[in-house]
């Protein structure tokens, strides 16, 4: 399930070199060329699934398992001081590349970066409407 196109299918299959920091059947962990901090690195499933929405549930969980063992050995090796784990599906959602990837970024006090939004103040009616569409 590669794509001949996709840039991140080559790199997690080994066509194109990477900084790899991890790498085993099914998944390449390599360091982002455009960081947001020092140690910023992408999980890359092998086969290609453009997004969360056609990640297969198994694939899904073993990515969060190899999130969290990164996560730890960066810390430690790195000594940040904080953690994001990222992942942009959709272009309005800030994906760039359309090949699944979850983002691992460490923090430092200090670091300047900006990761998040800024809050709405819904009402407990709106909130209500929210919670019964999704429902
Ligand atoms: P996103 O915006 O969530 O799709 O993230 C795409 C990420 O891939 C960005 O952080 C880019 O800096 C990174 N990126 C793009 N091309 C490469 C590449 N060839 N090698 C490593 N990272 C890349
Ligand atoms: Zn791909």
């Amino acid at each position: 399930m590669k794509n001949e196109n996709c840039i991140f299918c080559k790199i997690a299959n080994g066509e194109i070199p990477s900084k790899t920091l991890y790498e085993d059947e099914e998944f390449r962990v390599i360091l982002d060329l455009g960081p947001a901090t020092k140690g910023h690195a992408l999980i890359l499933p092998k086969n290609h699934f453009a997004n969360l929405y056609e990640l297969p549930d198994e694939t899904a969980a073993k990515v969060m398992r190899l999130a969290k063992k990164m996560a730890g050995t960066m810390t430690e090796k790195l000594g940040c001081d904080g953690f994001n784990l990222v992942q942009n599906n959709g272009e309005c959602a800030g994906q760039t590349v359309f090949h699944f990837h979850m983002h691992l970024i460490p923090r430092y006090e200090g670091d300047g970066q900006k990761i998040g939004w800024k809050p709405g103040e819904p009402t407990q009616e709106e909130l209500e409407e929210i919670r019964k569409q999704i429902l």
